[in-house]
């Protein structure tokens, strides 16, 4: 005999809503119905440990089929079943009335649904015009029942005969939504959502290749790995087990460079294993990510809020039922446990960071290139992880030795102190380009680091805020002397009418480039300096290099790049040049400076000195250079 009911709910017609508002992330039903026969077949587990059933559990794979001729898909398992009086609670009431508060929330906001729990058995709807569930409940002499419904809130049900203990739930996919009676979609979103479940979870056969085609075997295909490495104790696993891993979830991807197991079960629960990738480009870092799962389930691979933004950076799992899941992103940034999570993850890398620093330094300084990044992303977005990371934090010289920003500071105190008691960091960001620079600081007897990184630019500013008197200086920014000014220096004595003189003179031969503006100024460096160099002033070049990384900031990026053409009035050259150009008019000046070969030379030497000199500026200076050697020799 069948029995009619009609499922008793507020909204009449619930159906339509689910089909509408869920339509972008339709394939979530699929999650929704494994996870729940997951939790049957846990839950058989259960009643079977503590003794209230004493039947054989046998296999207990869930199983996913597909009968295209018949439309219709089926997931299937042998968990704890249902009796008619189950259905009626949990489906017909509770599941119901949970899909509808589900809707009633997030009617307003329909991506704020978009992958998150909640709507359960009923997100069936989503892409089933009509929903049919067989199943028989493991207590003893239970009849089996079939529960029917076509998307109206009209519901049958009825005896029927059913051998294996257990739950189908069989949906009859709808005219829009065919794709997922094709085997390649399904195992796509298997893979996507069920891949790490607890069960085993079989969807056709192992394939092998025979006479010129793929055919099934015999073999069940297994889709997922019951036992992800995360949910493994640490001391079960080696080396190799985490680098498996790492393959599992990111089949293309280098070797990473350190892991961290989290296995956290107070004041939340959490488990996880996060990698540091190896990364080699930007593609890398926008094509994997970590992923989150809630016991076993892939929820979601945006961790927005849920990690520390620098750790996004990372790749891994994570796993939290405790997230909660079935609310906003903004929600979720002011929850409080998740705020605890976040600081948890924090620490716990700054402890395991520390500790290969402690334990392992070689294998630190080997690998920090590639970490650099995380770290330094890390001090500059979240304090506590500075004031960790400021133990383990190293900055490599140009003669790739590590140092701890202490031990550096150490190695340059004596040497590097200017007039004012400030600590001067020197740093070249290009070895080959700056090497002049690099040489000159060195005949000096000053130390130089290398700083090439990304985010280099903001770190040092960072550092400069919070180490008390300590400048980072890079190497081309000015004269050696004037960098580091250990004391007073050397007047310069000359009139306005010199100065003036020979910054016509200067100027009117400083090539013309784009976007580029030269200043003349005058330092006495004593007879053995250079008689001219060009730099670039520190603050200016920072300021175009930050904005270039933010948008914000994009006026600095437009404004020309100033360099100071430093004139050493202590050189020989320079002084004659003072001599000669101090009573002359205006217009003889040009013609002076166009004359004067000495002049062109040394501007091409400084600009040379700097890779300015480029096309057919270097070009002319060549051609020149060999001209003099023909009629000299
Ligand atoms: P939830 O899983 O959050 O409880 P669902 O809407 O997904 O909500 O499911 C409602 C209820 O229906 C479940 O709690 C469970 O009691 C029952 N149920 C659903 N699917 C199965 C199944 N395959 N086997 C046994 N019971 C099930
Ligand atoms: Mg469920």
């Amino acid at each position: 005999m069948t029995q009619k009911g009609k499922i008793g709910v507020t909204t009449d017609n619930i159906f339509p809503i689910i089909k509408k508002f869920l339509y972008s992330d339709h394939e979530i039903f699929l999650r929704e119905l494994v996870s729940n026969a997951v939790d049957a077949t846990q839950k058989l587990k259960t009643v079977s440990s503590v003794g209230d059933f004493k039947g054989e559990m046998g296999d207990l794979s869930i199983r996913v089929s597909i009968d295209e001729k018949a439309g219709t898909l089926t997931i299937s398992d042998n968990g704890v079943g249902m009796t008619a009086e189950e259905i009626d609670k949990y489906i017909n009431e509770i599941a119901l009335s949970s899909a509808n508060d589900f809707l009633d929330k997030y009617k307003d906001n329909a991506h704020a649904i978009i992958g998150h729990f909640g709507l359960g058995f009923y997100s069936a709807f989503m892409v089933a015009k009509k929903v049919e569930i067989v199943t028989k409940s493991y207590q003893e002499d239970a009849q089996a029942v079939k529960w029917s419904c076509d998307g109206t809130p009209e519901y049958t049900i009825e005896k029927i005969e059913k051998e294996s203990r257990g739950t189908d739930i069989i949906l009859h996919i709808d005219d829009e939504n065919q794709e997922f009676l094709k085997k390649e979609k399904i195992s796509t979103l298997l893979n996507k959502y069920c891949k790490f479940l607890p069960v085993p979870i079989v969807f056709g056969k192992k394939q092998e290749w025979k006479d010129g085609k793929h055919v099934d075997t015999d073999e069940d295909n297994v889709i997922n790995n019951t036992t992800p490495a995360w949910t493994r104790k640490p001391v079960e696993l080696k080396d190799e087990d985490y680098l498996n891993f790492y393959k599992e979830l990111y089949p293309f991807a280098e070797e990473p460079l350190f892991w961290i197991h989290l296995n956290v079960d107070y004041p939340f629960n959490l488990t996880g294993i996060l990698y540091f990738p190896r990364i080699k480009s930007n593609i890398d870092l926008e094509r994997n990510k970590i992923q989150l799962y809630s016991n076993q389930v892939f929820v979601t691979d945006s961790v927005e809020g849920i990690v520390p933004e620098f750790l996004t950076l990372l790749h891994g799992v994570i796993d939290s039922p405790d997230i909660p899941l079935n609310v906003s992103r903004s929600y979720l940034q002011s929850d409080h446990n998740v705020k605890k999570i976040s600081n948890h993850i924090s620490k716990k890398v700054a402890d395991r960071l520390e500790e290969i620093f402690k334990k392992e330094r070689n294998q630190l300084e080997e690998k920090w290139d590639s970490l650099k990044l995380f770290i330094e992303y890390g001090m500059l977005s979240d304090e506590k992880f500075y004031d960790r990371a400021m133990s383990f934090a190293l900055v490599k010289n140009i003669e790739g030795k590590y140092f701890t920003l202490d031990e550096y500071q150490t190695l340059i105190k004596e040497n590097q102190t200017d007039k004012d008691g400030n600590l001067v960091y020197l740093y070249a960001n290009n070895k080959e380009d700056q090497y002049t620079f690099i040489d000159a600081a060195k005949e000096k007897g000053y130390d130089v680091l290398i700083m090439d990184g990304q985010l280099d630019t903001h770190w040092v500013g960072l550092l400069e805020q919070k180490i008390e008197k300590s400048r980072f200086i890079r190497v081309d920014s000015d004269t050696i002397e004037n960098i580091i000014v250990k004391e007073e220096t050397t007047e310069v004595n000359l009139t306005d009418t010199q100065k003036e003189a020979l910054n016509e003179v200067v100027k009117s031969q400083l090539p013309k480039m784009e976007k580029t503006e030269f200043t003349v100024d005058y330092k006495a460096l004593g007879e053995n300096s250079r008689p001219i160099q060009i730099t670039q002033n520190e603050f200016s070049r920072r300021m175009k290099e930050m904005s270039s990384m933010q948008p914000g900031m994009a006026f600095y990026g437009e404004m020309p790049d100033t360099y100071q053409v430093s004139l050493n009035i202590d050189h020989p050259i320079i002084a004659a040049m003072i001599s000669e150009t101090e009573s002359k008019e205006k217009e003889d000046l040009t013609q002076y400076a166009s004359e004067n070969k000495t002049l062109h030379q040394l501007i091409d030497l400084a600009l040379l000195s700097n890779g300015m000199l480029r096309g057919e500026a270097l070009s002319d200076f060549i051609k020149r250079n060999y001209e003099g050697l023909n009629t000299d020799s």
